[in-house]
């Protein structure tokens, strides 16, 4: 781990830049910045090596952990992007279904859907008199 070329401050073990004047050590790759206090990370670290602030996000479709560098869940692939506004659209949409679902089952019960509609005609006819 070789000193900071700019500032000569020791490098921080598993910091991909200085963690005092933000220069980047030779052997970048695939930095992850820490959203807390900015500093560069390596790809595959869990907690940032400075801050010790996650590094990961979890899914809130299937719950696991992702790094918060990438777009979308490693597991499921579900965006992070705009995550929350789908999943409540989804649960509206399985909501509406199940409702549907137990709208036939309740006029299963009562004999079927035909004979629902026999009955709300007849009782239509019935108000008119
Ligand atoms: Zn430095
Ligand atoms: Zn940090
Ligand atoms: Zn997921």
């Amino acid at each position: 781990m070789e000193d900071c070329k700019n500032c000569g401050a020791p490098a921080t073990q598993g910091l991909l830049a200085c963690a005092y004047c933000k220069t980047q050590r030779a052997e970048l790759k695939n930095g992850v910045s820490c959203p807390k206090c900015l500093n560069l990370n390596e790809g595959d670290n869990a907690a940032c090596a400075h801050c010790h602030a996650s590094l990961t996000r979890p899914c809130i479709f299937c719950g696991a952990a992702s790094s918060v560098a990438s777009a979308s869940c490693h597991k499921c692939g579900e965006a992070f992007e705009g995550a929350a506004d789908r999943k409540r659209e989804r649960e509206t949409m399985e909501l509406i279904g199940k409702g549907v679902q137990l709208l036939g089952a309740m006029s299963n019960e009562q004999g079927g859907t035909g004979n629902l509609l026999e009955m709300l005609i007849a009782e239509s006819q019935k108000s008119k008199q």
